[in-house]
């Protein structure tokens, strides 16, 4: 493809340095300060271009410590949201990770960046698309994509080291905890609509500890074992 067709491109890569000066802020002014340690996490974040997630006219604010609209009603989260639920996951490098909840495909190309292999759940398709053009267009060859319904899993490659879910759930979908490896762990936003508390599991054997790692709010994770689409 000539570069002058990539959607893309326009103001990039001009603007590359200055947005790279913005994501050393964003690492040094909302991620460190709140307590994102994990030395890999703070550099995908730092390395990720979060502003080709997001629609041009909203390019400018991709840096900002807020969600922004992706379009189907659905949001790309806090930077700090997407780097407290990465550290949360504890990657080292050679994971088996499964993603529910696509989106723009921005914490999948975290993810991508930090295991060895991500399988990537979204329920709308046209939104697993543009990120399967976009996670392709960046380089990544670790991620396997599925349109469907996350609540189930993705059985066929269970089990799992690593699960994160990326939108809110009444309560935790059983093949999710089925699907993890022992030793696993899984971050899930759990509550009602409109708040939800992030729960890490760790499974050893038969036993899943859980622990709450504060207060967020997501939008619906909507299937057989979430919320009924409204
Ligand atoms: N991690 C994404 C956040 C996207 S918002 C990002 O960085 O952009 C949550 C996403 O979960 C939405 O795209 C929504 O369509 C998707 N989703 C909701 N319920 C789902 C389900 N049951 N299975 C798969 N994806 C689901």
């Amino acid at each position: 493809m000539a570069p002058s067709s990539y959607p893309r491109s326009g103001g990039y890569p001009p603007m590359t340095h200055d947005y790279r000066v913005a994501r050393e802020r964003m690492v040094k002014n909302q991620l460190v300060p709140r307590g994102i340690t994990d030395r890999r996490v703070l550099e995908a974040m730092k390395k990720i271009p979060r502003h080709l997630f997001v629609e041009e006219a909203l390019q400018g604010e991709a840096y900002n410590d807020h969600p922004l609209p992706i379009g189907h009603k659905q949001t790309i989260s806090q930077p700090y949201i997407v780097a407290l639920m990465t550290q949360a996951l504890e990657l080292k490098g050679d994971e088996k990770t499964l993603e529910i909840g696509t989106g723009s495909g921005y914490q999948t190309a975290i993810l991508a960046e930090l295991s060895e292999k991500v399988y990537t759940v979204e329920r709308i398709r046209p939104l697993m698309e543009n990120a399967r053009k976009l996670l392709a267009e960046l380089g990544y060859v670790n991620i396997l994509f599925k349109a469907f319904d996350g609540t189930l899993g993705w059985k066929e490659y269970a089990p799992y080291d690593a699960i994160m879910v990326t939108a809110g759930a009444p309560r935790i979908p059983d093949p999710l905890l089925e699907q993890m490896a022992d030793g696993g762990r899984m971050v899930i936003p759990i509550g009602d609509r409109y708040s939800q508390d992030l729960i890490k599991v760790v499974r050893k054997k038969d036993d899943y500890r859980q622990e709450n790692l504060g207060g967020c709010r997501f939008v619906d994770l909507v299937g057989v074992h979430g919320w009924k689409e409204s």
